[in-house]
């Protein structure tokens, strides 16, 4: 079955029952949050530098319209094109139109989630224009033909070995020896020549920098430098979150992203891209686009989602979600996975057919907790479920369910009652500490353990104490 037709419930079947993904998820995920835990180490201001990377955001937030307009303003006085797009389908009917206009056979494309977001490597493949993806690890992704499973890493589905693989059959000239070094000379030949003949560059922007107009990306291969430099033509997509009030507001916030997604203190390349080659330099394109996009943005400001709006798109959150290490990043179906994307995918998709996404956590706080501006993930989940449920989308099951534990609960007697069977009934299906096979915990335990219950309950231990004993 395709995987976009299918249910959370089944993608999430099929995920756990390929045990090679999950070293792949593992590697991954493991090595991030160590890294992390080495970086804050390293970094004992990262509480206030977060409180002030969340006050830069909420400030910029607040005063989206005048930070928007001066942004356009420099940046037109730099040389640079500015375009608005309401929508991901503008945003790319936009970008598709400029590289038409600049005659555009191939182009070469940095990663940008906010381009997975807007559907462009769809869009461009649909106009017959050929797309070359840069980033080693999109580059993967498109060898595979499928989409990326992690904002930052997003080929992190597939084990190095099974990468090695497709090199060797997908490669003009592959590597001979299996090292991590002669697949990244693979690469470098397959892409470098592409690289150098592409008509338009497009990337995506990790900040806008309002009081200059310039756009600033972040890699760590340095191919978004190699990508926007020699093409006639470079387009910048950017969701309008971005916008940050000076270059030293993109710089603090930028030592949180850094540490947050790889645990280094900075990234390997850091630019800033400002209007078009000017004259006596030596490089850089001719033309320089923006397309500023707000895809539901404007509209998450208006219901009452505007802390999301922070995000800076690190990736930690996910990197510690326990759900997202047992599962990857496909699962959720959207273009952001983990806990950020079971947030945004109701926004871009509606409620309705993203429904199981906020359910998909143990909102055990760790998100929050990790994540560099405090964004209140649990809290914007819960969010989801209450209005999931006022507006009639969960299930007849699980509202005659809840109807059932609320008319239990909100009676003592009858609560303790149902309380004390459940416990003998599970004591019954007790096996070295778990339950095991119980009927109508199936469900949970197929994947899950469910500790047996304690030999005293915290009631019975609680009179107990009452009486002195
Ligand atoms: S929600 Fe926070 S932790 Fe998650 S990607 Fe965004 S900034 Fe990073």
């Amino acid at each position: 079955m395709q995987e976009a037709t299918m249910s959370f419930k089944a993608r999430a079947k099929e995920a756990l029952a390929d045990p090679t993904l999950k070293i792949a998820i593992d590697r991954t995920t493991g090595t991030a949050e160590r890294k992390r835990a080495v970086a804050m180490t390293q970094f004992p201001q990262f509480e206030a530098a977060r409180e002030r990377g969340k006050r830069i955001k909420d400030h910029v937030i607040a005063n989206l319209d005048h930070y928007l307009l001066e942004f356009e303003r420099n940046a037109i006085a730099s040389g640079a094109k500015v375009h608005w797009a309401r929508t991901a389908e503008e945003a790319s009917q936009i970008v598709v139109r400029l590289c038409k206009e600049a005659g555009a056979k191939r182009v070469t494309r940095v990663k940008s989630m906010l381009g997975e977001e807007i559907g462009l490597p769809h869009a461009l493949d649909e106009a017959g224009i050929e797309r070359v993806e840069t980033d080693l690890a999109e580059h993967i992704v498109q060898l595979g033909g499928d989409r990326p499973s992690h904002i930052v890493w997003p080929s992190m589905h597939r084990t190095r070995e099974q990468v090695s693989e497709m090199f060797k059959r997908l490669h003009r000239a592959p590597h001979q020896e299996e090292t991590i070094e002669a697949m990244v000379d693979s690469a470098r030949r397959e892409l470098r020549d592409k690289f150098l003949t592409a008509d338009v560059a497009i990337s995506g922007a990790n900040f806008l920098v309002a009081d200059t107009g310039a756009t600033c990306t972040v890699t760590n291969e340095g191919n978004a430098e190699l990508t926007t430099t020699p093409p006639r033509v470079h387009i910048v997509t950017a969701g309008i979150e971005k916008l940050v009030p000076s270059t030293e507001h993109a710089l603090l916030l930028l030592r949180l992203l850094v540490r947050s997604a790889t645990g280094a203190d900075v990234t390997q390349y850091t630019t800033f891209h400002c209007g078009p080659k000017q004259t006596g330099d030596r490089d850089g394109p001719e033309e320089f686009h923006i397309v500023l996009v707000d895809n539901g943005r404007t509209r998450m400001l208006r219901e009452g989602m505007k802390e999301m709006l922070r995000c800076i798109r690190c990736g930690a959150c996910m990197n510690h979600c326990v759900v997202f290490r047992q599962l990857g990043g496909h699962v959720y179906g959207g273009t952001y996975p983990g806990p950020m994307g079971a947030v945004l995918t109701p926004v871009f998709d509606g409620l309705e057919s993203s429904r199981d996404l906020p359910h998909a956590c143990t909102m055990n706080g760790k998100c929050q907790e990790v994540c560099p501006v405090a964004i209140p993930l649990p809290t914007l989940l819960r969010g989801w479920r209450d209005r999931s449920w006022r507006e009639g989308l969960e299930p007849a099951t699980v509202r005659f369910g809840l109807g059932i534990h609320t008319f239990v609960a909100s009676r003592p007697r009858l609560y303790r009652l149902g309380t004390a069977i459940a416990i003998r009934v599970m004591r019954l299906f007790s096996r070295g500490g778990l339950v095991k096979g119980m009927p109508g915990l199936g469900a949970w335990t197929a994947y899950r353990e469910f500790p047996a219950p304690a030999k005293r309950t915290f009631m019975e231990m609680y009179k107990d104490q009452e009486k002195g004993q």
